[in-house]
């Protein structure tokens, strides 16, 4: 008998980079580096800013990743971006906002400003220029056409009074994109954004505020500043004047779904340290991995969280294909992304026990502190209700959009089919809202329809389609309610809330069953680990179950007749991705701890 062909093992470019980078990163079992695990929890037990660690990212030439390539650095996909900043994150997630807040505070000049400026904040980042982004006020929360701070214009610039508070880096940083009111009035076209170097400012001008001791993230520059006559030139002006909020809006659309990086990287950590102690812990004689409540609880959040990457996936992708509709997926995932990694969190807590409480004797620490530190991912960049809001402003388009069936096929293909080719991004297509819906969530009744044939065609198993089809009755459901709210711009009722997390549950649903669609044959067929997660459907139907069970709980199969239910299936995958020092991800990702990578470093 021949033995079957396979193909050999597929690259994926985004997870090579990313890989390598966390393997240049060194072993974060490394004593001699500055992602050492135990400094991580000293710094922050110290609220002391993570200066080496940071570096060493500026030295590999991270900063440079937040500049487009037309203005002279290397990002040419979000995708690319999301991987690097989730291989930071689940190392500590301190470092990773700290570092990243440089991206956030340089979008706006991405999206709004002049070539000649992009340029020339692209060379000041790539040289180790730290950016922060100034729109929060202290009265005003998420509260954007409330802002105070005003720019008045002078003669040759703006002069800039007021203050921002609750800014990452605000003191640390050269430069602060500041969200300032330019006309009385305020409304959507009274704020202007400005580009405040601060070491061109007049001595006294302005005043960086004391960095706020916070629950997590201890050692980042959580701080502040506040501006008395601070004269800034007109060129400091990010597009035309009153287009700040728009110009704002449009951004957030990218830095919201680079967030949920962030959730990947502190899920994969706390499933990391999770799994480690099941494998170890022994109680009544087995391993703790062995009793069935442990191991389901592992097979759950390994569930969740590729379902979360399969999420991220498509919109990171989307940024590029499916730009018109990003007010929508990223508010989605800004949503559930951060949330589903909370729930996480906290489940891996309860597994941990006792040890989860410790913030020295286990592992480091680092459990207690991946919890505090990511609870301010669901709260900044827009919290988890301002998400929800912005989709309940659009319930109406979504929900004509699906009735329709309305898609843009060709992008909705190229975000899922994850070894195409991406086109360059273009900040110009992004809209304030989405004309045409959201094509993932409209892509739900075809891509059933699709999975029935291959499950005549044998090509799939009944069971996935069972779930997918209690999926599509959910989502029909949820979108004609969704047809029957009635808009109220004040006192959005509670109700609609909770529409819209069902409404992002069912979109989670289509993007997973779409990746699943898209990527099976070719990924199923390599050689490995992962390879086995995308046969008979496992991964696709494991994470169809869960959301299934989140929005009607007690949905879940029960165990078959073999005894195996198919979260119980995914576990020895779970095992192999841990033991060969891989990410717990949909594709091959091997991290610094992969065999033998501490023992070369060493040698
Ligand atoms: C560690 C940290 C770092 C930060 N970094 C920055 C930064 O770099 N730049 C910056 O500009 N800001 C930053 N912020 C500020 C942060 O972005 C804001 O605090 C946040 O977006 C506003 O939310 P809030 O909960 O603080 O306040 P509020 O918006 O006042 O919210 C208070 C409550 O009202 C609810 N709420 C708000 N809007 C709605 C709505 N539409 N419908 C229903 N309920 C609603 C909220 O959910 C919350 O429960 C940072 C904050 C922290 C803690």
């Amino acid at each position: 008998m021949t033995e079957p062909q396979l193909a050999p093992p597929r690259r994926y470019a985004p997870y090579d980079r990313a890989g390598g980078f966390d393997r240049s990163l060194g072993h974060p079992a490394r004593r001699d580096l500055p992602f050492f695990a135990a400094r991580m929890r000293e710094l922050d037990a110290a609220e002391a800013f993570p200066t080496e660690a940071v570096a060493r990212l500026d030295a590999l030439g991270l900063p440079a990743q937040y500049v487009p390539a037309r203005h002279g650095g290397t990002l040419d996909s979000y995708e690319d971006l999301l991987q690097l900043v989730r291989v930071v994150a689940r190392r500590d997630l301190t470092v990773a906002i700290a570092h990243t807040k440089t991206y956030l505070g340089a979008v706006s000049t991405w999206v709004g400003g002049t070539a000649e400026q992009a340029q020339e904040l692209g060379a000041r980042i790539a040289s180790g220029a730290v950016v922060s982004w100034g729109l929060t006020e202290r009265a005003h929360g998420s509260d954007l056409l409330s802002g105070e701070l005003t720019a008045t214009p002078v003669a040759g610039g703006y002069r800039l009074d007021g203050e921002k508070w609750l800014i990452n880096n605000a003191t640390r940083s050269d430069l602060v994109c500041v969200l300032a009111r330019t006309s009385p009035a305020g409304g959507t076209r009274g704020y202007s954004l400005l580009l405040v170097d601060k070491a061109l400012l007049a001595d006294g001008s302005h005043t960086c505020l004391p960095a706020a001791k916070t629950h997590g993230i201890r050692g980042a520059d959580i701080s502040g500043i506040a501006f008395d006559g601070a004269v800034v030139p007109a060129s400091a002006l990010i597009g035309e004047e009153g287009e700040g909020i728009e110009t704002v809006l449009r951004s957030l659309q990218i830095t919201r779904t680079i967030c949920a990086s962030l959730s990947l990287g502190a899920g994969d950590h706390a499933l990391r340290i999770a799994t480690r102690f099941g494998l170890e812990h022994r109680l009544y004689g087995k391993r703790l991995i062995d009793l069935p409540q442990a191991h389901r609880a592992l097979t759950e959040a390994y569930a969740d969280l590729l379902a979360m990457e399969a999420v991220t996936l498509l919109a990171s992708r989307g940024v590029h294909t499916l730009t018109e509709e990003m007010s929508v997926s990223s508010a989605a995932v800004k949503y559930l992304v951060p949330t589903t990694a909370d729930e996480l969190i906290t489940g891996m807590g309860q597994f941990l026990g006792a040890r989860s409480f410790l913030s020295e004797e286990f592992a480091h620490g680092l459990f207690a502190k991946l919890e505090r530190d990511h609870r301010i991912v669901g709260i900044f960049d827009g919290n988890t209700l301002v998400n929800l809001n912005a989709l309940i402003n659009q319930f109406a388009a979504l929900a004509r959009g699906y009735r329709a069936g309305r898609t843009d096929a060709e992008g909705l293909a190229a975000a899922a089919t994850l070894d195409a080719q991406i086109p360059v991004f273009d900040p110009a297509r992004l809209q304030l809202t989405s004309r045409t819906g959201n094509s993932v969530a409209a892509s739900l009744p075809r891509g059933v329809a699709e999975l029935r044939e291959l499950v005549t065609s044998g090509e799939a198993p009944e069971s996935l389609l069972t779930v997918a089809e209690k999926l599509l009755h959910i989502s029909d459901t949820t979108h004609e309610q969704m047809a029957a709210h009635r808009p109220s711009p004040r006192d959005v009722p509670a109700a609609a809330f909770d529409l819209a997390h069902r409404y992002t549950l069912c979109s989670a649903a289509a993007a997973c069953l779409q990746v699943w669609l898209r990527n099976r044959t070719t990924v199923a067929a390599d050689t490995t680990a992962t390879a086995g997660l995308w046969q008979d459907g496992l991964w696709a139907e494991a994470a169809l179950c869960r959301l299934a069970e989140r929005l009607t709980p007690g949905t879940l199969p029960e165990d078959g007749a073999d005894g195996s239910a198919v979260l119980d299936r995914l576990m020895p995958l779970l095992v192999e991705q841990y033991d060969s020092g891989e990410m717990f991800s949909l594709l091959p990702f091997p991290l610094a701890e992969a065999a033998g990578s501490l023992a070369e470093e060493a040698s």
